[in-house]
């Protein structure tokens, strides 16, 4: 369905928990405790939803989290919603239990995966993750690729911490049916901690590097695809910081706990899971699904006087 200012909002993404295996500098505490079992949408929750989500238009969802192979309804889940009518169902997901789970996935409707990585130095990754092995990233993003799945890489560059890595990502691109995606840090929770680089200055260290394809550009969502010369994938730049990405997005979001974020960095009003837990009826939901998705706010204010400001970190949120 279309937002009050005719953006077609077609995308819902869906955190399954706000715990996670990994402790990224820039989204996670250290030590924090994992929510209190019941406060979480259960996958009858999720279900509910994704029947209303249906008849609003809505065609891609994306489940995220915290860490949702975590989950360990994950395979249901996404078969439910394969059979609700959904064919884009999408992951993003760290990649540490990516091997071990994604035929399984596959099987039941999973078309895609974002995987985060922001460096593929191992000593690097494990300072940035607090403890994560790179080697099993690595084993999954190689078999979603076997698998013929659509792979994207998620990378955040911080100064002073990975800016070294931008290089090695990029060249992913060259040999592999991958995108790797450069994601500006944004200044919610923990990330407020870190300084980030722009979009514009890792383009213009890369055009310094390699030679581009000029005759590639596209824009798909909020994301802007470039192309090195020769190379099987893309360069993806997500840059909600140096350039608003607002105008394009058609996404909402739900927390973990059943919030409906009409926007990243908005608090978010209302929670869905509430209404669920009390059997209300199915055109109520629908409506107060509606009227989010209609109120959706023209753009993100990060970094302004911001009342709505969200105060979680991103693992809470469902990045
Ligand atoms: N655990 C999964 C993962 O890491 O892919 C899914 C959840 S994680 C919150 C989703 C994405 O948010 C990751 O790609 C992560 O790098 C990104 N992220 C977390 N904090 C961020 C921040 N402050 N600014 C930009 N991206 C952030
Ligand atoms: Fe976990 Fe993903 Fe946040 Fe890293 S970015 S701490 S993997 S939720």
């Amino acid at each position: 369905m279309k937002d009050s200012l005719g953006r077609e909002i077609d995308y819902l993404r869906i955190s399954l928990t706000e715990s996670c295996n990994l402790r990224c500098i820039y989204c996670m505490p250290e030590g924090v405790a994992p929510k209190v079992c019941g406060e979480t949408l259960t996958k009858e929750n999720i279900f509910d939803i994704v029947e209303v989500a249906v008849e609003l238009n809505i065609k891609k969802i994306r489940l995220t989290g915290g860490e949702p192979l975590l989950r360990q309804d994950i395979v249901e889940i996404i078969q439910g919603i394969k059979d609700r009518g959904i064919e884009k169902i999408y992951i993003t997901t760290n990649g540490i239990l990516l091997s071990e789970k994604i035929e399984k996935l596959k099987k039941a409707g999973l078309k895609g995966v974002n995987i985060s990585l922001d460096t593929l130095d191992r000593e690097q990754f494990n300072y940035i993750t607090r403890g994560g092995d790179l080697e099993r990233v690595l084993q999954g993003i190689e078999k979603a690729l076997n698998l013929n799945l659509e792979v994207k890489i998620n990378s955040v560059i911080m100064k002073d911490i990975n800016e070294n890595a931008i290089e090695e990502l990029a060249k992913l691109t060259l040999n592999s049916q991958l995108d790797v995606r450069f994601i500006e840090l944004m200044p919610i929770g923990q990330g407020k901690k870190f300084t980030g680089i722009s979009n514009n200055d890792i383009y213009d260290r890369l055009e310094k590097i390699f030679e581009f394809d000029r005759n590639y550009k596209e824009i798909k969502g909020v994301s802007t695809y470039y192309k090195l010369k020769n190379s099987k994938g893309n360069i993806g730049f997500i840059s909600p910081i140096n350039s608003c990405f607002c105008e394009t997005c058609n996404k909402i979001r739900l927390t973990s706990d059943g919030v409906i974020k009409r926007c990243l960095n908005s608090k978010g009003n209302t929670n869905i899971k509430e209404y669920l837990d009390k059997n209300v009826e199915k055109e109520e939901i629908k409506e107060i699904l509606e009227q989010e998705i209609f109120k959706k706010p023209e753009r993100h204010l990060f970094g302004k006087d911001n009342k709505d400001e969200e105060l979680k970190n991103m693992n809470a949120i469902g990045g």
